[in-house]
C-alpha cells in the first residue's frame, strides 16, 4: 500500500484518522476506533466478533486497553469477549445476552455478511457466538481518562435507547456510533426510542458543536463533517412536524417491523408510526 496511513492486519483495514487514533474496519461491515493517551488505550466497540480484534489491537497499542460500547448491536458489541474490562450502557445490556442474542442469530447474521459483496473478511466456518458481560455500566456524562485525553459520554437516545457517543473536545473529536453516521439511523425497531427523543439528544449534542470538528463514526465513511448532524436534525423536525415524504423501505432483515424512509439533504431516518412520539 502506497498510503502510510492504511495498514492491514489480521484482514482488519486500519487506517490513522487523526492523532493516536486508528480506524479499524471489521471486514467491511463496522467501524471501531482505538484512541490511545499516555497511560492507557480506548477501544470504542468490538463490532462482530468475526476475526482476532485483541491481537490486532495489541499491533497498534502497548498500553493497557478497556472497551466502551457506543451501543448493544450485534456489528458493535459482540467481540466484547476478548476483553476484560468493557462499559456498555446498562438500558441496552439485554441485546447482548440470552435469550435476545443467541448462536443461531449470530450465524445467521454472519452468513448475510459474507455474502455482502463489501465483506473482505475470513471464511467463518466452525466459529461460535461467545458472550460476556460488561463489566461497568456507562452513565451519561462519564469521563474517561487516558491519560492526557479524555473522554466524555453523551447519551443519544434513538437508534437504541442506550446509545452514546464519546466526545474529547480538547482533540476535538466525537466519536458517534450509530447516532450520527452516513447511513439511514434506523429508529424504527421495537425496542427503538422516538424520532422525538433522538431530536432532543441531537440538540444536546449540536449545543455543543464548537467542541468538535472530526465525526467518526460506527460504519462506512470516516470521518463525516458536522452537516451530517444538522441533516439529522432537520429530517427529524421534518418527521415531527409531518411534513415528510416517506419511502417505503425495505429491511425485513433486520425487524419485521414497517419501516418508512425520509431523507434530508445527506441525512436519512427510518422510522414508522409508532416511533415518532415519545410514550
Ligand atoms: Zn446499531
Amino acid at each position: 500500500m502506497d498510503n502510510l496511513n492504511l495498514r492491514k492486519i489480521n484482514d482488519y483495514v486500519i487506517q490513522l484518522v487523526a492523532d493516536h487514533i486508528y480506524a479499524l474496519d471489521e471486514f467491511g461491515v463496522d467501524i471501531m476506533y482505538l484512541a490511545e493517551g499516555k497511560e492507557r488505550a480506548m477501544l470504542v466497540d468490538t463490532g462482530a466478533g468475526l476475526g482476532r480484534l485483541k491481537e490486532t489491537v495489541k499491533a497498534l497499542t502497548d498500553k493497557p486497553v478497556f472497551v466502551v460500547n457506543t451501543h448493544g448491536h450485534i456489528d458493535h458489541a459482540l467481540g466484547n469477549y476478548e476483553f476484560d474490562e468493557v462499559y456498555l450502557n446498562e438500558k441496552d445490556g439485554w441485546m447482548t445476552e440470552p435469550p435476545y442474542m443467541t448462536n443461531e442469530k449470530w450465524q445467521e447474521f454472519c452468513m448475510r455478511q459474507r455474502k455482502e459483496p463489501a465483506y473482505t473478511g475470513l471464511d467463518l466456518t466452525g466459529k461460535s457466538l461467545c458472550l460476556q458481560k460488561p463489566s461497568g455500566n456507562i452513565a451519561e456524562g462519564m469521563r474517561f481518562d487516558l491519560g492526557g485525553r479524555e473522554f466524555e459520554a453523551i447519551g443519544i437516545s434513538g437508534h437504541t435507547p442506550g446509545s452514546m457517543v464519546f466526545l474529547d473536545s480538547k482533540n476535538r473529536i466525537l466519536i458517534s456510533g450509530d447516532s450520527v453516521v452516513s447511513t439511514p439511523i434506523l429508529i424504527f425497531d421495537t425496542y427503538s426510542s422516538s424520532v422525538e427523543e433522538y431530536l432532543r439528544d441531537l440538540k444536546k449534542l449540536a449545543a455543543r458543536q464548537e467542541e468538535f470538528d472530526l465525526i467518526l463514526p460506527g460504519h462506512y465513511l470516516r470521518p463525516i463533517g458536522k452537516k451530517y448532524l444538522f441533516d439529522l436534525m432537520e429530517c427529524a423536525e421534518e418527521i415531527l412536524a409531518g411534513k415528510a415524504e416517506p419511502e417505503q423501505g425495505d429491511f425485513r432483515h433486520m425487524s419485521s417491523e414497517p419501516a418508512l424512509v425520509h431523507r434530508y439533504g445527506q441525512a436519512s431516518i427510518v422510522y414508522n408510526e409508532e416511533h415518532i412520539r415519545m410514550k
